[in-house]
């Protein structure tokens, strides 16, 4: 347990890995969370997919975590007239009112007020970018538009048009409905696509509060409008995730990688948990082994200090998903190896703090290294001490021991947190959870007799109103 991957994997799933047999072995391969992605699929699919997780999660004994991916504002293409369309640059295309296309080159969406609100001179990208329209006029039912890169349509993708400012609420109907379901069903993570300010964020939280839930809520960075606030979203938010695949469409796609390096800094800064997602290592989609630019591209994520790494096609439709989730942890145990001294002093937060949980657990951070200690252990009733602990990157193994689930599989998304459930009663006090490490150490932690163990106990109802702390030797105390 001691020896796995500080950094985290994110799975997305879908056919090629939904059955619980193959669940179990990505998680046994290092899976941390399982992504549902909302924008596919109906309800009695969804909780499917969630209960064969749950079946997975229970038969490997591992609390790995679920995100749920709300789909947000996101257009869609409707169907298409006559199937696929092969679209050739000057050929003429009209978004129209309304959802039946009644012309082969007639286009519907999912966003109703789109003819009304494109405006003329305007890029539409489709096919992730690779088609390109322009919008040359406009009558009160139709958006006439002038391919300028052709390519073959599909009904259902989805439709970008950078800078554009759409009037779109953030949450329709439908994401109210998967937020609340999700919520119901325990689930650790609630993102939201397409967030555009922080006010977004907010609401999000606010039904999860509101339904008593615990999820934390994640911003899908992929739009200009979220970079232009992205410190205030950063704040508003529990974690992050850098959505490369339609970022990469409403941005010009040379500037992601640079863009991407400034959502990792700020969510550094602000202590935020950061995903970078999609094309990870697309070409496992096909192929048993990844192209030598997709290795740096995982590496170069964990070198700027992401959190976690996702696997969108790779895991969910791919044909190599086990070999995917493989490759993924062994980059980052290999990128680990080499990470700047084992601590990296860009992540280090030694200001001065009124939190007396931060300074305590980041203390037993810096008191482990001084005593060669081989772990610290957090025992708490909330994330917010291995939270504080995960912002620094000291490479000491941090075991974060509790008795509440929630809690446990809320950490699953934490650089260099180890979550760990223990039965309330079995650490119920000092001399308990004493007998519990003690008991874990060597069977469970690969420690060894004589080795040192930092304990912070953040969790009111043990040890009394202040973090406690002390040096554990295994094998004697
Ligand atoms: C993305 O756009 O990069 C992303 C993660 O979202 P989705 O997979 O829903 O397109």
């Amino acid at each position: 347990m001691l020896q796995s991957a500080r950094t985290k994997i994110v799975a997305t799933v879908g056919p090629a890995c939904g059955s619980v047999d193959q669940l179990s072995n990505l998680i046994r391969l290092g899976v941390d969370v399982f992504r549902l992605n909302m924008a596919h699929g109906d309800r009695a699919r969804h909780q499917a997919m969630f209960d064969a997780i749950a079946t997975a999660r229970d038969l490997t004994a591992i609390d790995i975590a679920v995100l749920v991916d709300l789909a947000g504002p996101k257009i869609r293409l409707g169907d298409l007239f006559a199937g696929d369309l092969d679209l050739a640059a000057g050929d003429r295309v009209d978004f129209v009112i309304g959802t039946v296309a009644t012309s082969s080159h007639e286009l519907t969406c999912t966003y109703e007020p789109l003819v009304n609100e494109l405006e003329v001179g305007q890029h539409v990208l489709l096919s992730d970018g690779l088609i390109r329209l322009q919008v040359e006029c406009k009558t009160s039912d139709r958006a006439a538009c002038r391919v300028i890169d052709g390519g073959v349509l599909r009904g259902r993708q989805g439709v970008n048009v950078p800078g554009a400012h759409f009037s779109a609420p953030a949450l329709d109907v439908v994401d109210l409905d998967n937020a609340r379901w999700a919520v119901g069903q325990g689930v650790e993570y609630l993102s939201l696509s397409f967030v555009r300010r922080p006010e977004e964020i907010l609401q999000l939280k606010e039904l999860v509060r509101a339904a008593g839930g615990h999820s934390q809520v994640i911003a899908k960075i992929e739009k200009r409008e979220a970079l232009d606030c992205l410190d205030e979203i950063v704040k508003a938010t529990d974690g992050v995730m850098v959505a490369r695949g339609d970022l990469g469409v409403e941005i010009e796609v040379q500037q992601t990688p640079i863009q991407q390096k400034r959502i990792v800094a700020a969510c550094r800064k602000y202590g935020k948990p950061v995903i970078v997602a999609t094309q990870m290592l697309e070409s496992m989609h096909t192929n048993r082994r990844p192209t030598r630019a997709e290795v740096s591209d995982v590496a170069n994520a964990i070198l700027d200090g992401a959190d976690a790494c996702m696997l969108s096609g790779e895991t969910a439709i791919g044909h190599y998903p086990s070999d995917a989730v493989t490759m993924m942890n062994r980059i980052m145990l290999e990128t680990e190896r080499a990470y700047p001294d084992r601590e990296d002093s860009r992540f280090q937060t030694p200001e001065p703090t009124t939190n007396i949980t931060r300074a305590m657990v980041q203390g037993a951070g810096r008191i482990a290294r001084q005593l060669s200690a081989q772990a610290v252990v957090i025992v708490a009733d909330s994330i917010a001490a291995a939270r504080y602990k995960s912002q620094v990157r000291d490479f000491i193994p941090t075991i974060a021991l509790s008795g509440h689930r929630h809690v446990v599989r809320g950490l699953a998304l934490y650089w260099g947190i180890l979550p760990y459930y223990a039965d309330p009663e079995e650490i119920n006090g000092l001399p308990k959870i004493k007998a519990f490490i003690a008991e874990r150490a060597k069977t469970h932690w690969q420690l060894q007799d004589g080795d040192r163990v930092l304990l912070v106990i953040d969790s009111p109802d043990n040890i009394g109103e202040h973090d406690w702390m002390t040096v554990l030797t295994v094998g004697r105390d």
